[in-house]
């Protein structure tokens, strides 16, 4: 079997409300869709979301993939580990260009095999309860959007935070209130804050009893042992999102011990083959793992909650773009209910794309 034909195709995702947190504001989100069509005449379907945390853009993305498609057309679709090892090699960084192309190779396979993906990759799980998102706003706002993703079945809420402490402290208060102790908070500063003004919104926190499940990613990346003074001196699990780019930097991160979780993203890491490395290793060192996505769309999206369904070790999920978009370009794939993302049972990914 050989991969006949390699399409890139741009979308551009329009937000129902501008996205904010403390290093951009999105209101388009650029997805490029990989199309992947086989000798045999299977289609597998993946998707590339550059963003700034990957240094990539959709210009980036489509002027790589021409390079990338002359090294995928011809090969094996069912060979991954060699396309990846291949592209890895050939392209340093681009890992959401990789992405997009081992999505659609392991819909390809699924699909073969006529097994949904979570499956096909060992299935430990249905379902996973995910976390919704609201970004930074006025408190009013951000409590009315508290209101609106309870009212839809979730129970767990993850707060944009990292650019005023007291500010933050003053939302994520007025969230627990108005949601009540049985939902849970997550907190995602994305780098904003320093060790002392993390340790302070924490404390503060702690004394105004409201838990918090995890902290992610509270300093900036490059301060790589930031992380770890904070987890040293509190007792909310702290996450690195932007400081887990590469699977070398998931390697220092647990050789060090940095940070007591590792947010995997299949963005930032290069496919679903990296991210199974990224969480093995995560695992054999006791540090559980959490799925997130960029401003995904579904077909994206799905590979997340694919693999995050796939794997013991990834305790938590964090796979809630779609609910953002006014237009996406296919159906199928993930579905939600009462707070659980769960994937389709259909072979592959299960999307139907709709362009
Ligand atoms: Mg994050």
């Amino acid at each position: 079997m050989h991969v006949v034909k390699a399409e890139a195709i741009p979308v551009e995702l329009q937000l129902n409300e501008p996205f904010v947190i403390t290093n951009q504001t999105i209101e388009v989100a650029d997805n490029i869709l990989i199309r992947l069509e086989t000798d045999s005449g299977v289609v597998g379907w993946g998707c590339s979301t550059p963003d700034i945390v990957t240094s990539e853009t959709k210009e980036t993305v489509l002027a790589n993939f021409k390079v990338a498609k002359r090294l995928v057309l011809g090969c094996d679709p069912t060979r991954i580990n060699l396309v990846n090892f291949i592209l890895d090699t050939e392209f340093r960084g681009n890992p959401s260009l990789k992405a997009g192309i081992n999505i659609a190779l392991y819909d390809i396979l699924g699909k073969i095999s006529e097994m949904p993906l979570y499956r096909f990759l060992g299935g430990y799980r249905q379902k996973i309860l995910t976390s919704v998102t609201i970004g930074l706003n006025l408190t009013d706002l951000m409590v009315k959007k508290a209101r609106e993703i309870v009212s839809k079945g979730f129970k767990s809420i993850k707060i944009k935070c990292g650019l005023n402490v007291n500010e933050d402290i003053e939302n994520i208060i007025a969230i627990r209130e108005a949601v009540g102790i049985e939902i849970k908070l997550r907190l995602d500063a994305n780098e904003g804050y320093s060790v002392e003004d993390a340790l302070r919104l924490v404390h503060n926190l702690e004394e105004n009893n409201i838990p918090i499940e995890i902290l992610e990613q509270p300093t900036k990346a490059a301060h790589l042992y930031s992380l770890k003074d904070i987890a040293n001196q509190c007792s909310v699990p702290i996450m690195a999102d932007e400081t887990a780019l590469t699977l070398r930097d998931n390697v220092k991160l647990v050789k060090l011990e940095i940070a007591d979780m590792i947010n995997i993203k299949l963005m930032k890491i290069g496919g679903i083959t990296n991210a199974i490395k990224a969480n093995t290793l995560a695992e054999l060192a006791d540090v559980p793992t959490m799925v997130g996505c960029m401003n995904e769309s579904i077909v994206a999206m799905s590979g997340g909650v694919h693999f995050a369904c796939a794997f013991r070790n990834v305790q938590y999920a964090d796979l809630d773009s779609i609910l953002d978009f006014r237009n996406d370009i296919a159906k199928g794939g993930a579905r939600y209910e009462e707070g659980y993302v769960i994937p389709s049972d259909k072979p592959g990914l299960g999307v139907e794309i709709q362009l």
